[in-house]
């Protein structure tokens, strides 16, 4: 059984990749019928972001992907690491009882001038060797910094005398990386109010003690690998092992770059939450990234094909929204309109809220129209609505709240290409003559036989050669678009005469009139 863990820092931001992770992290987990841990690495406190915290627990909430461990739930904990100071200094009295850490006196004008002469020197900058000024200190100049009370750090002994450092990869197999010799912090300041670990220490004791077997992140962490090594066999604890997964990529104009929160909105969860996109469609899309199978089998069992690291790969998958949009629409279509409508009304509360009363009102007609060219329950089989952003778009118009005519001497009418005149009047006839019929063809009818009255005619095939074949008032198919227009404001909508059946006649004449004007 493996115990994996998400490690977020609350710096005020999820990333998407954070997601994948935590999925990748909890799918592994749970397979093997392991626990899936969540912990909160809050040792940064000036980078830390009120309230990003529950972030972080909000997105999982959102995308499914509860934590085994977390918070109060859980017997390994606190996972707050800020809460976790006491365990810390155990350990870091334990190394310097030891010998393989130290207290460092240097002060900031000290750094700042070892940096300066490395750089002079073109020697790799840090703490090490001949420039870590208290590693070999006599003990008795080290007990009188103390006793005047100087504030220091607690460094690491690195013992890194090796070129490289070898180690083994899940994903990528035998790895190797130059060794550490530097010196890190693994105590800050001991002039700060509290004294809590930097992550590289605070990490290896917490993966120690809540016993985690495997480690996957993301392999910006793979140069960190041989100082983790030598934290953990200073510490005596056995070494996890590591599974470093490829960013997300994203495509651009001759190539691919890591997706990046200062650059792409979409690196962000909250951008898939504001975009209303299931959040089965976007778990199953990065799951779809993750084993590899995105195009192959249907969502059910997609979603249910085990994440296997060993097939991860190295190269990143590239996120595509238009996919995740197709998949997404795929995904809706397997809804009932209860369902859809819970979710929009849920996603509008936050993020439309001009339309809950809209829905709260017309339950019925919602459901309606949901139902509309299916009959049954089960709605968007056009696939138009994506996502739950786009329900005003592709069922807005039937709520009379939202739907604003549209002026005959407007863009979409004049795209039609019929003098207005003769779409006021042929409206204007319908509106006369409408009967809301329950038979389609009988109700289609009713726009034939009026477009042959108006001089409407079949396009002919010949166009292009025959142009004056062409009636100027236009083919049967524009006489349609008109009460189209009129009815939906689009010239694509689901079938006209399901939309007229919904809207009731009242409605339909009200629209159709206001074309004739
Ligand atoms: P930048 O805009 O500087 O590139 P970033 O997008 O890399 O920032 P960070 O703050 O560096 O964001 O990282 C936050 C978390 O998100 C880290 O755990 C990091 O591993 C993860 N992360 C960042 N980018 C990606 C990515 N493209 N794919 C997966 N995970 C990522
Ligand atoms: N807090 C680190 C991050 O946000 C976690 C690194 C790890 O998983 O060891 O990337």
């Amino acid at each position: 059984a493996e115990v994996t863990r998400f490690g977020p820092s609350p710096t005020g931001f999820v990333h998407i990749g954070g997601i994948y992770a935590a999925m990748i992290d909890r799918d592994v987990a749970h397979r093997s019928g392991g626990s899936y841990v969540l912990r909160v690495e809050d040792t940064d406190q000036a980078r830390e972001v009120h309230g990003a915290a529950a972030q972080f627990t909000n997105a999982f909430a959102y995308f499914g992907l509860p934590a085994d461990e977390h918070d109060e739930v859980g017997d390994y904990g606190p996972y707050y690491q800020s809460q976790r100071e006491a365990i810390y200094l155990t350990y870091v009295r334990e190394l310097l009882r030891e010998g393989k850490a130290y207290p460092c006196f240097a002060t900031p004008d000290e750094l700042a001038d070892i940096r300066a002469r490395q750089d002079a020197t073109k020697m790799p900058p840090g703490y090490y060797a001949g420039w870590a000024l208290w590693r070999d200190r006599d003990p008795a100049e080290v007990r009188a910094k103390l006793a005047e009370g100087a504030p220091y750090v607690v460094r690491f002994r690195s013992p890194g005398v090796e070129a490289r450092a070898k180690f083994h990869d899940v994903i990528r197999g035998e790895l190797e990386h130059e060794d550490n010799r530097n010196d890190v912090v693994i105590l800050k300041s001991s002039a700060n109010d509290v004294r809590l670990p930097t992550y590289h220490f605070a990490h290896a004791v917490d993966d120690h003690l809540m016993r985690t077997t495997l480690v996957i992140r993301a392999e910006e962490w793979i140069s960190s690998v041989p100082l983790h090594l030598q934290l953990f066999a200073a510490l005596g604890f056995e070494v996890p092992r590591y599974a470093h997964i490829a960013p997300l990529m994203k495509q651009i104009p001759g190539g691919k770059r890591k997706l990046s929160k200062r650059k792409d909105p979409e690196a962000s969860v909250d951008f898939y939450i504001e975009q209303g996109f299931p959040a089965e469609a976007v778990l199953y899309y990065l799951r779809g990234l993750a084993n590899g199978r995105l195009a192959e089998v249907p969502l059910a069992e997609a979603l249910d094909a085990p994440i296997r690291l060993a097939e991860c790969g190295v190269a990143g998958p590239l996120v595509d929204l238009v996919k995740l949009e197709d998949i997404s629409a795929d995904h809706i279509a397997t809804l009932t309109g209860e369902q859809i409508l819970v979710a929009v009304r849920a996603w509008a509360v936050a993020h439309d809220p001009e339309l809950v009363p809209v829905l709260d009102a017309r339950r019925d007609l919602a459901l309606a129209a949901l139902a509309v060219e299916r009959g049954d329950d089960v709605p968007n089989p056009r696939k138009d609505l994506r996502k739950w952003s786009g329900f005003r778009e592709a069922y807005g118009f039937f709520f009379p709240e939202l739907f604003t005519p549209r002026d005959v001497t407007g863009e979409e009418f004049a795209q039609l290409g019929v003098a207005p005149e003769l779409v006021r009047a042929f409206a204007a006839d319908f509106a006369e003559s409408y009967q809301p019929l329950e038979d389609s063809g009988e109700w289609f009818d009713q726009i034939r036989t009026l477009a042959a009255k108006h001089g409407f005619a079949p396009k002919p095939k010949d166009l292009k050669q025959n142009p004056e074949a062409y009636p100027a008032g236009g083919s049967i198919r524009e006489a349609s678009q008109i009460i189209r227009l009129a009815l939906t404001g689009s010239t694509r909508s689901p079938d006209l005469h399901a939309v007229a059946t919904t809207l009731g006649a009242d409605e339909v004449l009200r629209r159709v009139r206001a074309v004739a004007g």
